[in-house]
């Protein structure tokens, strides 16, 4: 077996870390390179000690179980977030919309596992937060790594395409940060992405829809020109439909 053996970063006096990659950069990409350490650490006096909760991604899934229409019985957690978040923030969810959470990884076998995880609760008629991802997330994360991050960011209202604002479900860097804001540093202006109207990406992740039922799916919507999120990377949901050719069987 092999052990890992953590021990502190060895840095040069201005915080960059003495690594062989380091020795390589450019001057310019030297003189910029240790910003980073020292962004981490502005202000670290001013953050309250102890890990923060993923209020983001709490915010986003309650937005879409407090919908209406709403027919979303469970959830599979990305396992890669909550490596660093833990699952704690999903518990106060599961107990009380009465839903099974299940933190799952990314391979087809970490999903397919995750759906059956999910069906056994649903079908035990239990709510509880599980971790299939088991090989990567502790119960309470990485809270050095979640100290950080919120050292760095603070929760504010972002825009989810298809769904539209949920207050506190994304990050933006800290006022105190505002110097390695490039949004900020550099007046680009207030970014906005145009969505399609025919894209019901909204419905979709809302369980309403399925991608088929789109007007716009595998005709002016496909992988290579995407009109919504769904279709852009291979785990969306319209992007699996289309790869497995859903729309090409009578079997939904
Ligand atoms: S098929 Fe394309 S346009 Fe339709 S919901 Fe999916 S991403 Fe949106």
């Amino acid at each position: 077996p092999t052990e890992i053996v953590a021990c502190p970063t060895v840095r040069e006096p201005d915080g960059l870390a003495c690594s062989s990659r380091n020795v390589r950069l450019s001057l310019a990409g030297r003189a910029v390179a240790p910003l980073l350490h020292r962004a981490l650490l502005v202000g670290r006096a001013e953050i309250e000690a102890g890990a923060r909760s993923a209020e983001t991604v709490r915010a986003a899934i309650r937005a879409v179980l407090d919908c209406p229409d709403n027919r979303v019985q469970g959830f599979l957690a990305a396992g890669h977030v909550c490596t660093v978040t833990g699952i704690r923030q999903y518990e106060p969810i599961a107990a009380q919309y009465r839903v099974p959470i299940v933190v799952t990884g990314f391979e087809p076998l970490d999903i397919l596992s995750g759906i059956l995880m999910c069906v056994r609760q649903l079908e035990q008629g239990t709510h509880r937060v599980e971790i299939q991802y088991a090989r990567s997330v502790r119960a309470d994360g990485n809270p050095a790594a979640l100290r950080q991050i919120y050292e760095v960011f603070e929760p504010v209202t972002c825009k989810w395409r298809g769904i539209g604002e949920i207050p506190q479900s994304g990050l933006a860097l800290r006022a105190k940060y505002a110097l390695y804001d490039a949004q900020r540093r550099f007046d680009v202006g207030h970014v906005a992405v145009a969505e399609s109207s025919e894209c019901i990406a909204g419905a979709v992740l809302q369980g309403r829809k399925r991608p088929c039922d789109c007007p716009a799916f595998a005709t002016r919507c496909t992988p290579e020109h995407p009109l919504g999120a769904p279709m852009v990377s291979s785990e969306g949901a319209c992007a699996a439909y289309y790869r497995f050719r859903r729309h090409e069987t009578k079997r939904h």
